[in-house]
């Protein structure tokens, strides 16, 4: 039978919580009276969750296995997800149970109610250190300001999406995906729901210092050209600076002044010049690597092993 809900949860190295994630979903999605699916990513995990998985594929049809061939990542396992999915509406969830199953219910009340996305916004955060509270605060502001589609403010990729979203979601295949930025692009009727989002289940988090960092500025250059901007804007600061420093200097020579002897003066705007270039020339650099990226057009993931066909 078709299935009216797909519930999409990434998988990388979370053995300890397939089980309970796996029960928790059944339990509340029984409760639905729909047809569901319950499609795992498995993206690479080395801990023995690739087996689990399958042991769960084959006691319960309504959970399909989608299995890579190495990690490719967290954004594309679940862009994978939304590939296999077969529901009306699809919901995102993360494996860890951080985000709890129970929410589920409220976003398909709001999604009976016609809103095509309903995210899941952040109210509390249980179990995180202030350095991951303090920097995700900042990097959904920064990105909220800077880019061009307004992503909600505090919203993880728990989400249910309907079918309409999914699908023109699925024709865009860039490599380098944040994908709520993705989903708020496509647009239609959106609508949060508060939720407090739990401490991890069992195991450690996947995503480092590192990774955040890089899907922060995935956010950033998908969405937004205003790194390319302040470039421009830096060039014509240091060279209004020059323009108005040459003559103030030649003057005070001029007049006889001791003020700017010295080679430090001519040192500090050579690197300083230097400097802006330097970091210009980074961020088209960052630009064009993933022009280059995208150029190769590359399949997004490799699987080896999927439940039949997509
Ligand atoms: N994940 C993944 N591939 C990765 C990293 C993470 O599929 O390369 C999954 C992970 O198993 C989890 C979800 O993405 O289900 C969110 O990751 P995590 O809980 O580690 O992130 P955090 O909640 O700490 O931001
Ligand atoms: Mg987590």
């Amino acid at each position: 039978m078709k299935p009216v809900f797909s519930i999409i949860a990434p998988v990388f190295n979370e053995s300890d919580c397939l089980n309970t994630l796996y029960e928790r979903v059944k339990e509340v999605m029984d409760d639905t009276q729909e047809p569901w699916e319950l499609v795992l990513v498995d993206d690479g995990s080395t801990d023995g969750s690739t087996e689990l998985i399958r042991t769960l594929a084959e006691k319960d049809e309504r959970v399909r296995k989608v299995i890579f061939a190495r990690n490719f990542g967290h954004q594309i396992a679940v862009t994978a997800g939304m590939d296999y999915a077969r529901g009306d509406a699809v919901i995102i969830i993360d494996a860890d149970l951080q985000d709890p199953p129970e929410v589920m219910l409220e976003l398909i009340q709001k999604w009976r109610e016609g809103y095509e996305v309903v995210y899941a916004q952040r109210a509390e955060r249980e179990g995180e250190s202030w350095f991951k509270l303090a920097t995700a605060s900042l990097f959904y502001r920064t990105i909220y300001r800077i880019t061009d589609v307004k992503i909600p403010l505090d919203t993880g990729d728990f989400r249910l999406l309907d079918r309409k979203i999914v699908d023109v979601m699925k024709t865009m295949r860039e490599k380098h995906r944040f994908l709520r930025g993705m989903s708020a692009w496509v647009g239609f009727r959106s609508i949060g729901v508060p939720y407090k989002r739990a401490a991890r289940f069992a195991g450690k988090t996947k995503y480092p210092f590192k990774k955040m960092l890089k899907l922060a500025l995935t956010a950033i250059t998908s969405f937004s050209y205003v790194p390319l901007q302040v470039a421009m804007w830096a060039g014509f600061i240091a060279a209004g600076i020059s323009i108005v420093a040459i003559p103030v200097v030649i003057i005070l020579r001029l007049i006889g002044s001791q003020f700017f002897y010295g080679q430090a003066t001519t040192l500090i705007a050579v690197l300083f010049l230097g400097g802006v270039q330097l970091i210009c020339i980074g961020i088209l650099g960052e630009y064009i690597g993933r022009i280059y990226d995208e150029v190769k057009g590359r399949p997004l993931y490799i699987t080896s092993e999927t439940s039949e066909e997509k």
